[in-house]
């Protein structure tokens, strides 16, 4: 039986992970995807203090070596619930089972579709949520990328170096994005804004073929030919697995506040990072909450011994 088991492996579980082990407890990491979180499809970090910029994947890089030279043990697999009780806990898995006297939940939150017809088929061929990922396959093209706020605008001023013309379209009047990536945007010959506009169609047949957009305001539609769309309207939490443990807002986040103790949860389980009620939710906080939970798992499993 491990001390701590940490479900996911972005920054808020990589650091709860540094501080458990710190603490001398046995730790395993289980993580379903990418070891790092969704900051490694960052091109660019310019906001984690100590680095004036590193890309994403190098920070999750970092953050996973030094977890792992502590001593955590890390395992690729996909949590689907937890059972037990308090200082028992069953972290069930898609292909094991592993039991621990206490759980974090850092399941962080992954990327929000339009929900449109045809979204899915063309998901990989045409449709990308990754400009980071994905953005190589459009050098030389025409290519929109959907959203306004941070995330869109960097992939944007990313996809402006690679692609012949981006379209970034908003739904609002405006960029919500912070106002440095903004300027960079406006400087680019290539990029062109259309704003107010939302998604309403995916003109498919033998492969992706473009868009149909129409303007809030006015109402007027029309159809745009693009080789690519990169989809960047913001993250939605993967909490399922935990709703008979924790208790879920409105929106899917786990209840809790600062001391990343979930509302409705049973004494050892603590949550970290972007699947919390928070906000703000960046590296910075992610993080901040790894250390806050860890050194509470820490305490809960020396409180039984
Ligand atoms: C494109 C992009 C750019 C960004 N840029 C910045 C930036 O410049 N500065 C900044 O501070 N923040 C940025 N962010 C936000 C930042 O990445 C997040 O705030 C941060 O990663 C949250 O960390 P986390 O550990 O809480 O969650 P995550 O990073 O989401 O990690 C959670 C991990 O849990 C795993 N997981 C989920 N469910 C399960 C399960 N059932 N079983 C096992 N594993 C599971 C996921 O696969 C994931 O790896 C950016 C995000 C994106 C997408």
């Amino acid at each position: 039986m491990y001390d701590i088991i940490i479900i996911g492996s972005g920054p808020a579980g990589l650091t709860a992970a540094l501080y458990a082990r710190r603490a001398e407890k046995s730790v395993l990491v289980i993580e379903k995807e990418t070891f790092g979180g969704q900051i490694t499809h960052s091109p660019r970090v310019e906001n984690y203090p100590g680095f004036e910029e590193i890309s994403g994947s190098e920070l999750g890089e970092r953050l996973l070596s030094q977890a792992m030279a502590q001593g955590a043990e890390i395992e690729f697999d996909t949590v689907v619930g937890i059972t037990g009780e308090p200082g028992a806990y069953t972290v069930k898995c898609e292909s094991c089972e592993k039991t621990a006297k206490s759980v974090i939940i850092a399941t962080g939150s992954k990327h929000r579709t339009l929900g449109l017809s045809g979204e899915e088929c063309y998901t990989g061929d045409g449709i990308s949520y990754c400009a980071v990922c994905d953005g190589a396959f459009y050098r030389d093209k025409t290519v929109a990328i959907i959203g306004g706020g941070n995330t869109a605008l960097q992939e944007a001023n990313m996809l402006a170096d690679i692609a012949t013309k981006v379209y970034v379209i908003q739904n609002l009047a405006f960029f919500t994005g912070e106002k440095n990536l903004v300027s960079r945007l406006d400087s680019r010959d290539n990029v062109e804004a259309i704003l107010s506009t939302v998604v309403t169609d995916i003109i498919g047949g033998d492969g992706f073929r473009g868009i149909k957009i129409k303007n809030t305001e006015s109402g007027d539609t029309r159809e745009l030919y693009i080789d690519g769309m990169f989809v960047a309207i913001g993250q939605v939490p993967e909490n399922e697995p935990f709703k008979n443990q924790v208790n879920l807002n409105g929106y899917g986040y786990i209840e809790a506040g600062e001391d990343c103790v979930p509302t409705g949860a049973e004494a050892g389980i603590f949550v970290a990072g972007d699947c919390r009620t928070k906000a703000i939710r960046q590296v910075t906080t992610a993080t901040a909450d790894g250390a806050v939970a860890a050194l509470a798992a820490c305490r809960f499993v020396d409180s039984i011994k």
